[in-house]
């Protein structure tokens, strides 16, 4: 960790570089580079899985894509894309007010500690660059206090974080009736799709909420504006929305990364709300989406081969758990975690997610519970709202 730390130092987090990020990038990725990619055949990552995937070019940082069901890809990554990732998350922080060098606590699922720790702290404070590190696996309603404590005299301009992980603290401080008592600018999400239901509680909380949508692949960046809309970053990438039988989904062209560069790459996500034509009224002119809704792969398929997505809001208006997720399992099984608010009406909420389910998916599939304390994330810490194991496949 000091190590990372002082790589950090050295390349993100000094003086000298946030100037540069500040002042001269913006001259640098002026974006808007013209791409007639109409004609050019849409790919996607499969198809790259199939001819196999290569760096284009002699140096290049290796990366990788996550992906439960899907294989995962190695994509890389020049110079000139790392530095443009920094850029566009740096540039989105200074435009809603975050000072030059903030300080910043990360909740972004690290693993710290293993999991029978017990505390008192669940956090490490790092030498060489201002960041607090917090356990996102050890957020709990017995250790919340522990955090919002240590946030507290941290006193970060930023908090960075999961979706997953700072929606539960909220919830948890919502309960404790606690506000932060300093300057806090914003928090800073990506990486998991994030709830409008969850955004809400996020924000009454902590205040301001940026959240924002990016890829391993890197080929579209979206950022959410203060009326709830997620605009595209032209100076990132050239990104169309585009049409098919499931939706509205993202494509993607790369501007920045001669070590891989993708031209109009189906990143498989889907959104909804795209309109080329209205304007948000926030200020920002580049196109936005109202939401973005995930991936194919969070789809559930039924036993007549019906699929049945945007699980994820399945449970919305539900006020007796506090997370949950659900996993198909077989054709005709899917099991449901939650964790639940109070220990005494498991049954009945148990009676209420079923309903739930049973309005969505009709009853020709079995539904098991499991109540537990906290849901299990991926090996890199990201939460899932739904997942479908790998031999269930969309192709039925
Ligand atoms: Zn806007």
């Amino acid at each position: 960790m000091m190590f990372k730390d002082f790589l950090w130092l050295i390349l993100k987090e000094n003086v000298v570089i946030n100037l540069i990020y500040k002042y001269l990038a913006p001259r640098f990725f002026c974006g808007n580079v013209f791409f007639d990619v109409r004609n050019l055949p849409i790919i996607n990552k499969d198809q790259i899985l199939k001819i196999g995937n290569k760096p284009n070019t002699k140096f290049s940082v290796k990366g990788y894509t996550s992906g439960t069901t899907n294989k995962p890809m190695t994509v890389y990554r020049s110079l000139q894309s790392i530095f443009l990732e920094e850029y566009i998350i740096k540039s989105y922080m200074y435009e809603n007010g975050v000072g030059i060098s903030p300080r910043i606590a990360v909740l972004r699922g690290e693993h710290l500690f293993p999991a029978n720790h017990t505390g008192p702290t669940f956090w490490v404070k790092t030498l060489f660059t201002r960041r607090l590190f917090l356990s996102s696996y050890h957020i709990s309603q017995a250790n919340a206090h522990l955090y919002l404590e240590a946030l507290e005299n941290f006193k970060p301009e930023v908090i960075m974080a999961y979706p997953s992980s700072i929606s539960l603290l909220a919830k948890f401080a919502q309960k404790l009736d606690w506000k932060p008592n300093w300057d806090l600018a914003c928090v800073l999400t990506s990486s998991e799709l994030f709830s409008k239901e969850n955004q809400q509680t996020v924000a009454g909380v902590f205040g301001k909420v940026l959240d924002h949508y990016g890829q391993a692949e890197r080929v579209a960046a979206l950022q959410l504006c203060e009326q709830g809309n997620y605009h595209i970053r032209p100076d990132y990438s050239h990104v169309e929305v585009l049409h098919n039988e499931h939706g509205q989904h993202i494509v993607g062209t790369n501007i920045y990364n001669s070590a891989m560069p993708l031209r109009r790459y189906d990143t498989n996500d889907y959104v909804e709300g795209f309109d080329s034509h209205s304007k948000c009224s926030c200020g920002n002119h580049s196109p936005f989406v109202e939401k973005i809704l995930g991936r194919d792969d969070d789809y559930l398929i039924l036993p007549n081969g019906t699929y049945v997505g945007r699980m994820d809001v399945a449970f919305k208006g539900v006020t007796t758990i506090v997370e949950s997720q659900i996993e198909q399992v077989e054709r005709d099984r899917i099991i449901i975690r939650f964790v639940p608010k109070e220990l005494d009406n498991i049954k009945a909420i148990e009676h209420e997610l079923s309903n739930k389910i049973q309005e969505r998916l009709g009853d020709s599939i079995r539904i098991e519970f499991i109540a537990m304390e906290k849901v299990p994330r991926t090996r890199s810490g990201k939460f899932r709202s739904v997942l479908r194991s790998a031999d269930i496949s969309i192709n039925i």
